[in-house]
């Protein structure tokens, strides 16, 4: 099991509810707690809730943005209680078990929420590899944010338990592969590349971008790409680039 699997709350705005993740999470032996932009963060309510596990408050990472949160993590996953307007790979919380359980510990792992009243916006859901979806009741699908945390690091227990099954899910990007896994910064840096580079050559236009990067993103983001990968792909933009400012 990949010990290595953070737990990213962004936007919180009841602290109670940060406590009650707190506690879900030391509850199935998860400790790295990162909170992006709480709008109550340290308060009394949150470690009321927290019970006995006021430990991963203190020990808690806040940031800013949702970038800097995953900035070093290779496998990054974001959770939503509804469809969204471009389907991206979805995932239930056991297949993502089975998907994470086989990963090599050194691998950083992210499982982002999002706030209790609007869940996580399109941006934030297209910096995610997966997104993984609780099967809730479709006419009401949206749970308490500790609850959903606990589902889905429940399942991760349950799996490390057993994870000699996963085998088979190994990711083919695994111990064997030559070159390390590109991080989510290295990723942001390449679309912001591409995206620089195809407004240069007119065929982005930044008044009306449609859905272009979006599907670019699920594109790359699907394939793992690794840091070589990434650096040929740069190279290739930077060499386009250049010779745009010949002509
Ligand atoms: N009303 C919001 C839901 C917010 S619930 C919306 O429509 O998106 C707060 C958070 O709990 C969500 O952002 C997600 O991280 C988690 N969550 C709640 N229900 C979930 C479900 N069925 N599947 C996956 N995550 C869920």
């Amino acid at each position: 099991m990949s010990v290595n699997v953070r737990i990213v709350l962004v936007n919180t705005t009841h602290p109670g509810n940060i406590g009650g993740v707190a506690r879900a999470m030391k509850n199935m032996k998860f400790e790295s707690l990162y909170l992006v932009a709480p709008k109550k963060f340290p308060h009394a309510n949150a470690d009321a809730r927290a019970a006995g596990a006021t430990d991963l408050l203190e020990s808690a990472v806040v940031h800013d943005t949702l970038e800097e949160a995953i900035a070093d993590c290779h496998l990054v996953v974001g959770t939503s209680a509804r469809g969204r307007h471009i389907p991206w790979p979805v995932v239930d919380p056991r297949e993502l078990a089975s998907i994470v359980s086989p990963i090599d510990e050194e691998k950083k792992i992210a499982v982002v929420f999002g706030r209790e009243d609007r869940g996580l916006t399109n941006e934030e859901l297209h910096l995610c590899h997966y997104h993984v979806h609780i099967p809730s009741n479709e006419s009401f699908s949206s749970l308490n944010l500790a609850a959903a945390v606990q589902v889905i690091t429940y399942e991760l227990r349950m799996s490390s338990l057993y994870s000699d099954q996963n085998e088979e899910h190994k990711p083919q990007w695994g111990t064997n592969w030559d070159i390390d896994m590109a991080s989510s910064a290295d990723l942001e840096r390449l679309f912001d590349h591409m995206e620089q580079t195809l407004v240069d050559i007119d065929f982005l236009d930044p008044e009306n971008p449609r859905q272009l990067m979006p599907r670019l993103r699920r594109l790359y983001l699907r394939s793992f790409p690794d840091k070589v990968e990434v650096s040929v792909l740069r190279g290739i933009l930077t060499a386009t680039q250049k010779q745009l400012k010949k002509s």
